[in-house]
């Protein structure tokens, strides 16, 4: 696919910035950073991590954040972001002057990050692109509160989900997945932006006959100082992440690995005997 670039020509290097703190870069990740020339920053990625960044390097903020971010934005915020296109030509025209471009993306560029279109994008160009991936908040976001997406004991695997559902105007609604064969599957689900359709989601899983008293967490900002959590069960999640005020970025997890969370985010329930001691723990 990709066409033999010239040996001065310069570079783009897709990078996976991890969930947000520093600590949680790959070596590789600091290395492309330190060496930019040119840096195209996702509004995901935690502004610690620039400090790896070399003072010469252009710093360019390219959000992307639409509506399906944030529970009950205007659509203008969706036209605030940058288009796609963009993006991409800026990375074009940046590598074409002979510089490294980075592009910094939260979490892993190829989990939902557009990494794969990007990738085939600039290769087809002729362009010299690397993918550095990152740890990807499906992962680190559970993790940080002790949930393992997968346990022997619990759930044989895991699937991850995108909440954003494509059609605007849809924000009431679960996005269009299988939800009954997803459930059918007894695996773990890790849902990404789906935060502002929680109540949606909850009721689609329910509906596809998933037992009520499922352990469910949401996890805002992992390993940033914004970090907050709900643990508790599906059919009290949506309520839980609404009293709490949890907000986006923030990842859902549905399944019984999530009885294995911290004990300090659990709280016992006070009216359900019986029910699992997993309730809503907020730090
Ligand atoms: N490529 C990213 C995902 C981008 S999609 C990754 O691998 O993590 C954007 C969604 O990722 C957000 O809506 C949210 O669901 C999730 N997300 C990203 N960073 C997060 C964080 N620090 N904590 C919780 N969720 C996060």
């Amino acid at each position: 696919m990709s066409r033999q670039a010239p040996a001065s020509a310069g570079r783009v290097t897709l990078v996976g910035a991890g969930p947000g703190d520093p600590d949680l870069l790959t070596l590789a990740a600091v290395k492309a950073i330190a060496s930019a020339d040119v840096i195209l920053v996702d509004d995901l990625v935690d502004p610690r991590v620039l400090a790896h960044a070399p003072p010469s390097a252009r710093i360019v903020a390219v959000g992307k954040r639409g509506p399906y971010c944030r529970p009950g934005a205007e659509p203008s915020v969706a036209q605030t972001s940058t288009p796609q296109a963009f993006i991409e030509r800026l990375m074009v025209v940046e590598a074409a002057k002979g510089l490294h471009v980075v592009r910094l993306k939260g979490g892993d560029p190829y989990v939902f990050g557009r990494g794969g279109e990007e990738r085939a994008h600039l290769a087809a160009l002729g362009i010299d692109v690397r993918v550095i991936p990152g740890i990807s908040s499906g992962i680190a976001g559970p993790a940080s509160i002790g949930i393992p997406v997968t346990h022997r004991d619990w759930s044989q695997g895991v699937i991850f989900v995108t909440g954003h559902r494509k059609r605007a105007g849809d924000e009431g609604f679960a996005p269009d997945l299988d939800w009954k064969a997803l459930a059918a599957t007894g695996l773990t689900i890790v849902v990404y932006m789906g935060i502002g359709r929680c109540r949606a989601i909850v009721d689609a899983l329910l509906a596809a006959g998933t037992r009520p008293d499922l352990p469910a967490a949401a996890v805002q900002a992992a390993s940033t100082d914004r970090q907050r959590q709900v643990v508790g069960t599906l059919v009290s999640l949506a309520d839980d992440v609404a009293s709490a005020g949890i907000d986006s970025p923030a990842i859902l997890v549905f399944g019984d690995v999530v009885r294995c969370a911290d004990e300090r985010w659990l709280r016992v329930a006070q009216d359900a005997p019986g029910a699992p001691a997993l309730l809503v723990a907020e730090r």
